[in-house]
């Protein structure tokens, strides 16, 4: 083929793909009704039209054009919110106990595929956005690609890389590649953002799942934690901190720190200083709490990690009370794998109960679900809201969130970028 044959065909291939683009499949949701997130009455018998992968229309029924070669899907009795956001997951956790026994070993191609398992399962939970704050060998960044370039299926990625673990600290253990002070720990950053990482992932405080370092503990530097947030700002990405201390979390937000992971032990004063800053805070309340009991079961997990668990569970349970309270800004994240069975529905949705158990409205609890992640990750013009213009991420429930957060058990219907993923009334 000579150079302009080959010219000729990419043109061709070209104009394949816009023509693609331009008969994207139109889809009516017909006679749902949309839930408001401002807190306003719903949209009751409501159109929601999806024009490629995103909403070209909203109105009530009469009042919105759906064109003839439109999919009708309907959606009478049923109760329309965005795309659940799930903003503390790791594709390939393992953890201690038979769980680890099981998984050691495991080779870059089969964690891999176990990830592309759970992002499928999580899609079909109604998460249609994640972030990855600290996940394994890069997969998950290499599993981004692949969704977004449609080869597999799961949710929207915001990904951290590999967590920075400073020697001794939480998250050791074989093979972790440790960095310490200030310029290890830019470098280790900025690693992980040239990889792809949207986020940088840090470990200030010690854990419930590494036997080493109190949970309480302020175990990095604040010239250490400057240093990454420094690094990281630079090059637009975000930071998240694990930390289960105030006086480890009081250092993090005077140093710039967008969110903080768990919040174990915070007081109130540290809680006010997170309010006053807009500093986020992922509770992964699920983790330390009673419903979770019986998966820590099935795992096989140690009694010295349990020990450590039921230490830190009524001092959460009060931190996440407090935060309310204060109105902290709360994204939904729930370290477990986003569709792990919890009380009979799944990690995300207990967690979401959960808020509204301690304190929070089933209106701010929805909220803290959908449009409060998207604005943490500052992806707020794109996705967590019905609204035009944006992400076709939508899931339907058989009942009234905000009425009773528990009707997010009843997901039936869940569409990304357009596409029906899960329709349990479709024949
Ligand atoms: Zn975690």
């Amino acid at each position: 083929m000579n150079s302009k044959h080959f010219v000729s065909a990419l043109m061709l291939v070209a104009q394949g793909v816009l023509a693609g683009a331009a008969d994207a499949a139109v889809t009516a949701l017909v006679g749902g009704t949309v839930v408001d997130l401002g807190g306003g009455p719903a949209l009751e018998d409501a159109v929601v039209l999806v024009d490629g992968d995103r909403i070209s229309a909203i109105g009530a029924r009469g009042t919105v054009d759906i064109p003839a070669e439109a999919e009708r899907v309907d959606a009478a009795g049923k109760w329309l919110v965005p795309g659940l956001m799930n903003m503390h997951v790791h594709l390939g956790l393992v953890l201690p106990g038979k769980m680890a026994a099981e998984l050691a070993g495991e080779t870059d191609a089969a964690l891999a595929l176990r990830m592309a398992a759970a992002a499928r399962e999580i899609l079909q939970a109604g998460v249609t956005t994640i972030r990855t704050p600290g996940d394994t060998r890069h997969a998950e960044l290499a599993l981004d690609r692949s969704i977004r370039k449609g080869e597999s299926q799961g949710p929207r990625i915001h990904a951290a890389g590999e967590a920075l673990v400073i020697t001794g600290g939480h998250g050791s253990e074989p093979g972790v590649l440790y960095a310490d002070g200030p310029d290890e720990l830019t470098k280790a950053a900025r690693q992980q953002i040239s990889l792809g990482a949207k986020w940088v992932k840090i470990l200030i405080s010690g854990g419930i799942a590494t036997d080493g370092g109190a949970i309480a503990e302020a175990l990095m530097t604040p010239e250490e934690i400057n240093a990454v947030v420094d690094a990281a700002h630079r090059f637009g990405a975000k930071v998240a901190a694990h930390s289960g201390s105030s006086a480890a979390t009081s250092v993090a937000v005077d140093a710039g720190i967008d969110s903080v992971e768990h919040g174990y032990t915070l007081d109130r004063k540290v809680l006010r200083k997170m309010h006053k800053a807009g500093t986020w805070l992922v509770p992964t309340i699920v983790v330390s709490q009673p419903a979770t009991a019986p998966f820590f079961e099935r795992i096989g997990s140690p009694q010295w990690y349990l020990d450590r668990r039921n230490s830190v569970g009524k001092l959460h349970w009060e931190a996440l009370k407090t935060a309310i309270e204060e109105d902290v800004n709360i994204a939904l994240g729930t370290d477990q794998l986003p569709h792990e069975p919890n009380d009979g529905t799944t990690a995300t949705v207990r967690e979401a109960e959960y808020y509204v158990e301690a304190g929070m409205t089933p209106l701010d609890a929805l909220r803290a679900a959908t449009i409060e992640p998207a604005r943490m990750l500052g992806a707020d013009d794109e996705s967590g809201s019905l609204a035009v213009g944006k992400y076709a991420d939508i899931v339907a429930l058989r009942a009234d969130p905000l009425a009773d957060i528990g009707a997010l058990r009843t997901i039936n219907f869940v569409m990304k970028g357009g596409i029906v993923y899960r329709n349990d009334d479709a024949r």
